[in-house]
Formats: C-alpha cells, structure tokens, sequence
C-alpha cells in the first residue's frame, strides 16, 4: 500500500505523521505524477478557496477525479471534505464533486469558535475526540451517501463506498483509529 497526502496547503504533516504511528509512510502528493505512485489519498484540512484554485491551475483536480472514479480510496478532513463536496452552500468555489453533499463552510463560527467533543463514529469502538476548527457541516446529501459521524443533529462524518469525509481532525489527536479504518478500507 502507498499512502499519499494532498500537500498542497494545510495540516498535510500531521496526517503523515498519524500514518506512521500505525506502521505506514504516507508520501506527499502535490502532482499528477505523485498520485501515479500512490494507491489511497488523504486530503488534510487547511483552506479549500486557496486548495481549489491550485488543484485547478495545476489539473490535479481532474487527476484526483479519475483515480476516485476508478476506486481509489479518498479521505478528506475538513476542508478536505469541503474540496470533495459536490456542492458548497454558502461560497461559490471550485470543488471535485466526488461526494453528493451539499456542505456550509464554517458552520460552527470562526475561528475563535473552535472547540473538542466526544463523536461517535458508526464503525468505530470507541468515540473519537472530534477537532473542530471552523468547520463544515453537512446540510443535504444524496442517497448514495452515509452519514457516519453527528454531533448532536449536524452530520459531521460520511461515506460512500471507498470516499469518506469528516468536519473534523482525527490527525489532530493521538487517537490513530480512523487513520487505521480508512488504511484498511
Ligand atoms: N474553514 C476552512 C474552509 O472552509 C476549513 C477549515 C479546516 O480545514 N480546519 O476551507
């Protein structure tokens, strides 16, 4: 298996960092050519304005497309979400359209709002500890798309097949559970 990490902007060391703690070296993957080497794709958090034009100026996007559409697994945290989100409610902004959610960028408030709580996630044993650092939610998704994760009533976790996207950072904390999920999906 070779893990990549989308490191164009973004917390992208912190998801390595949380793969080797579990035995496996992500590479960082900022073209075409560094997808070609791997064979399952983490989009860390960071900025998805910023993240999307480039992805777009550099025709990574239609890269990642591709590969998602022939079964690569893809995981995005945040605005790794947001960038495989089908549709952005409240900004009008590039994004890959591999999930079929609606997201709302920042649904939570600024970034003075950020906070931590338990989230039970369906498949995992144990709650994690959700980061939530200006985070998105989702507000409608299609029939092909599984919540995973809520907190309290706003979905914050979904799926579909081998895509999954989370509001939240299990690369932010010590605990590697998703990051063992998602490597073994
Ligand atoms: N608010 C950021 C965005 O909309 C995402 C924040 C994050 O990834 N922690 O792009």
């Amino acid at each position: 298996m070779r893990v990549g990490v989308l490191a164009i902007q973004g917390d992208y060391d912190k998801h390595i960092v949380a793969c080797a703690v579990i035995g496996e070296r992500a590479i960082e993957v900022r073209t075409a050519t560094d997808l070609d080497q791997v064979d399952r794709l983490i989009i860390p958090g960071g900025e998805s304005t910023t993240v999307g034009l480039l992805l777009q100026r550099f025709g990574l996007g239609d890269a990642i497309i591709e590969r998602a559409q022939a079964g690569m697994p893809i995981w995005g945290t945040c605005m790794g979400m947001i960038i495989m989100a089908a549709r952005v409610e409240n900004h009008q902004q590039y994004s890959l359209g591999l999930l079929d959610i609606t997201v709302r960028r920042n649904a939570f408030g600024a970034q003075v709002h950020s906070f931590e709580d338990e989230v039970a996630v369906t498949f995992l044993a144990r709650p994690v500890t959700g980061v939530f650092i200006r985070a998105p939610i989702v507000v409608v998704h299609g029939p092909s798309v599984q919540p995973i994760a809520l907190y309290g009533q706003q979905i914050v976790g979904v799926q579909c097949g081998k895509l999954v996207g989370t509001a939240f950072h299990p690369e932010l904390t010590s605990d590697t559970q998703f990051h063992k999920w998602f490597l073994e999906l």
